[in-house]
């Protein structure tokens, strides 16, 4: 295996979060009848005449700049010429020789460093419309409400060198996307879809090898095990003496393997052309330099305030910073009581697991959260503060999600607070050890093991309530006597 090094470069769909579709006035919603938002541009039908959506090209050179792309103030529509049936016109709006959007990059964490990967193009088209196969196999349906909903297709170069780096670039991508608030990122609904280009080539060589496509994957873990498998596949061929072939493969989820779709003498001639249809575009500088100032913190910038501002370790804070809405709520419980760490630590376990088995996580977007990050925040504080103990906050903790209220009023009601009172922890002792003479003679001559039985004995008799340190302390200072 460590004679040969994986060589591979992504190519990622991303869908844009616009209300219409880019050359049409019809929306983008997604869950409408079929065909309900389509019309004749979008159609296909002759005679008619494309027309930009701004918003598409607002959102790519905010794509752009965010990921160090030299933006083009000249730039061109082409068709892609091919025949499918859910492609009416014969051809999909693209752009190819002079995209938007060049020579960019996006930084990941690889051994313990920053590495860049560097980006190719990001350019705009249109996406396609969706064909439904009938299970019986005698007819086929399409449905055109996808046809015309912009794409912005991010092209990178070939510098990933593992299945984990293409993990790493892919969650980056997506959350510079969402913080953008250009795309939703939701893989498994294929508005962030993923092909994976890699070849293999011995440790030390400066020439790439034969490169295989997969397609098929969808979910970051389908393409990080799709690429293991074909690192693996090709190795193993050329191990053996054998020769590789590009060629386009599918990744087969159920089976976890990829199969062989088609083979370079069947791959596709788009006979690209200049779109006749659409004028060059053409952007100017103050636009450009508008959606500049207007852009948010980015994952990455706010991964580094985490980590200086809150004294977060890197992987609290790339993990909080992995999403937006994660980072946000964070942030607003940090600011009703500053204890980073203590929230983070509550944010990244119990809440997330709540999350994931309660299955709240719809969109890649939590809409409602199952406890308020001011009440969370006041949760730390009383632990903080002695009033509750860690052990209790875990089932007052529970008990918040089940009522959503706040911490402090469903404690006061159900008189779980702590006992710190020295007075009220005195007289618990002073009980227990009236009532167990024998222990505690023999804790005077020296089991020391008797201690524990006799704390066990006052939280026994305070119902858990007392502050087990404060049992501790005064229990010595007793026995000591
Ligand atoms: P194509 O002509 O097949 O579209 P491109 O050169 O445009 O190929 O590259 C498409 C993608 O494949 C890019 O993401 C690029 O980084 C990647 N790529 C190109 N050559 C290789 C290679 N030898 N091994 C792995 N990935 C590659
Ligand atoms: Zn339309
Ligand atoms: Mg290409």
């Amino acid at each position: 295996m460590s004679n040969y090094e994986p060589v591979i470069g992504l190519e990622v769909h991303a869908q844009l979060l616009t209300e219409s579709k880019i050359f049409c006035g019809c929306s983008t919603r997604f869950g409408a009848h079929p065909n309900q938002n389509s019309c004749p541009v979008c159609m296909g039908f002759p005679g008619v005449l494309p027309v930009l959506n701004k918003k598409v090209v607002e959102f790519a050179v905010r794509t752009g700049l965010a990921t160090h792309c030299e933006i083009a103030r000249f730039s061109r529509w082409a068709r892609k010429n091919y025949f499918y049936p859910d492609l009416p016109k014969g051809y999909q709006i693209s752009q190819y020789e002079l995209p938007l959007c060049r020579n960019g990059h996006i930084e990941i964490e690889s051994n313990g460093g920053k590495k860049k990967i560097r980006l190719t193009r990001i350019h705009m088209e249109e996406d396609a419309g969706k064909n439904i196969h009938d299970v019986r196999g005698d007819y086929s349906l399409v449905d055109l409400n996808r046809a015309g909903v912009p794409l912005m297709e991010i092209v990178s170069e070939p510098d990933i060198r593992s299945a984990e780096e293409a993990g790493r670039y892919l969650k980056n991508l997506r959350a510079i996307l969402q913080y953008l608030e250009v795309c939703d990122g939701n893989m498994e609904e294929g508005s962030f879809r993923c092909d994976a280009n890699i070849s293999v080539r011995p440790r030390g060589s400066s020439e790439f090898g034969t490169k295989v496509e997969i397609k098929n994957m969808n979910s970051f873990k389908a393409v990080e095990k799709a690429l293991e498998y074909e690192i693996r596949r090709q190795i193993e061929t050329l191990s053996e003496g054998g020769k590789l072939i590009q060629e386009t493969r599918l990744w087969d989820a159920e089976r976890e393997i990829t199969r062989s779709m088609r083979s370079k003498e069947f791959a596709h001639d788009y006979r690209y052309f200049p779109e006749p249809d659409l004028l060059p575009l053409i952007i100017e500088e103050k636009w450009i330099e508008a959606i500049r100032a207007g852009l948010p913190e980015l994952p990455e910038q706010q991964k580094e305030r985490f980590m200086s501002e809150y004294a977060l370790p890197l992987y609290d804070a790339e993990l909080l910073t992995s999403r937006r809405d994660v980072a946000d709520y964070f942030e607003a419980a940090v600011k009703s009581h500053p204890n980073p760490k203590a929230i983070s630590n509550w944010v990244m376990g119990d809440l997330f697991r709540i999350i994931r088995e309660k299955k709240l996580d719809e969109n890649l977007r939590i809409t409602a959260w199952p406890i308020a990050p001011d009440h969370l925040a006041e949760m730390v504080r009383m632990i903080d503060e002695g009033k509750i103990s860690g052990k209790m906050a875990k089932a007052l903790f529970l008990e918040m999600l089940e009522r959503r209220e706040s911490p402090d009023r469903i404690v006061r009601e159900k008189g779980l607070e702590q006992v710190t009172d020295a007075g009220n922890i005195e007289r618990a002792i002073d009980e227990v050890l009236a009532g167990q003479p024998e222990q505690v003679s023999d804790y005077r001559a020296g089991k020391e093991k008797v201690f524990g039985f006799l704390v066990g004995q006052v939280m026994k008799a305070t119902r858990g309530k007392a502050n087990p340190q404060m049992v501790n302390e005064i229990l010595r200072k007793k026995l000591g006597n």
